[in-house]
């Protein structure tokens, strides 16, 4: 038995159109899914005054409900509240456009951007400061961002009545989905602006400067705060995530912030000990190789490696002894080294040999 309209919407039968409006936005908003979800009741109420709204709103239907009563046939049903916010976008639209949950309105950050670095060697090492031409979205100038053109001004979305959602009724449940109308913003651009084609932003072309710090490596995200894609609706921009990749170094192997430099000796030198000069990351460096060094033994030039970016501490260069063994000997070394090696077989290997080694280069330079 379908009650009577004036009685459902709590007006009197002289009710003007404001009155009427107003009534019906009160139930609305009472009996609104959003604040009653799963409330079947709530759902019927909220069908039943939006059905009484549809007739005393419109002054013919009115008339003919006045004189004929329901059975004038005035009035008709909505199937699902989803009609009932399409039908009444322009109530819910001002009524629940803001507030409602998801609602296309809220502000909202805008998105990060990644842009992905190479840096040499180099640069890595001693810092830089790099320009970056990046594409990014910004508020369309012409449209100042709202997408309409000029003259014209988004309108509510009518099929979800500009909350930006559609809800469907699973059983007891209540989903809601992005309007696909308007794409979950709660507006329709009837003429989209000419500039942007109704995007409301435009991709333009910034230049930033990103401090490179000295000591970074392959993976090392810098934030530029800001410098991301632009909020929506008022909402702040997101940042900027610089992610590095260090191309490798020709002379060193990396360790985190330690420097592995391979140094070759000839066998000679490795037992006499030398003095040899390693390419530090600022200028040569002096360094003692001992007598009797083994190949592969690992000298460390402590604080003479990668800094640790922002810091002054750095790590260290570590120098890796390789020993070379002669490929090709003249007749008189080889000589001399099977003399050598008699010695050895002699009189044990190590400080023997060693001045003998010696002497033979003292006499082969004279
Ligand atoms: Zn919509
Ligand atoms: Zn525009």
């Amino acid at each position: 038995m379908a009650r009577d309209y004036y009685e459902v919407l709590g007006v009197e039968r002289s009710a003007g159109e404001e009155e009427i409006k107003k009534a019906y936005r009160k139930l609305a908003m009472k009996y609104h899914p959003d604040r009653n979800p799963g409330d079947a009741e709530a759902e019927q109420k909220f069908k039943e005054a939006a059905e009484a709204y549809d007739v005393l709103r419109d002054p013919e239907k009115r008339a003919q409900y006045d004189r004929f009563g329901h059975v004038g046939g005035a009035g008709g049903g909505f199937g699902s509240t989803e009609d009932i916010f399409a039908h009444f976008s322009d109530i819910f639209g001002d009524l629940f456009g803001f507030a409602a949950a998801g609602g296309g309105m809220r502000p909202m950050a805008g998105a990060d951007l990644r842009y992905n670095l190479s840096i040499s060697f180099t640069q890595a090492a001693n810092g830089d400061e790099i320009k970056l031409s990046l594409p990014k979205h910004v508020d369309c100038p012409e449209c100042k961002g709202s997408g309409a053109a000029a003259g014209s001004s988004p309108e509510t979305c009518r099929h979800c009545g500009g909350t930006g959602q559609i809800r469907r009724s699973q059983g007891f449940f209540q989903l809601a989905m992005p309007c696909s109308a308007c794409h979950g913003t709660g507006q329709i651009i009837t003429k989209p602006c000419p500039k942007c084609k109704g995007e409301g932003t435009v991709e333009t072309i910034r230049e930033i400067v990103v401090r490179v710090p000295a000591g970074v490596d392959t993976g090392t995200r810098l934030r530029v705060r800001g410098e991301g894609e632009s909020g929506i609706h008022g909402g702040p921009p997101g940042d900027l995530y610089v992610v590095l990749h260090v191309e490798q170094s020709k002379q060193y192997r990396r360790q985190g912030q330690d420097l592995i430099y391979t140094c070759e000796i000839s066998f000679v030198k490795a037992a006499l000990g030398c003095r040899v000069e390693v390419p530090g990351l600022k200028e040569p460096l002096p360094l003692e190789i001992p007598k009797g060094i083994q190949s592969g033994t690992l000298l460390r030039l402590a604080g003479e490696g990668m800094p640790y970016p922002g810091r002054t501490q750095r790590g260290d260069l570590l120098v890796e002894v390789r020993v070379l063994t002669p490929t090709k000997l003249t007749e008189r070394q080889e000589e001399l080294l099977r003399e050598f090696e008699t010695y050895e077989q002699e009189e044990g290997p190590l400080d023997k040999a060693k001045d003998f080694v010696k002497n033979i280069f003292k006499k082969e330079k004279k």
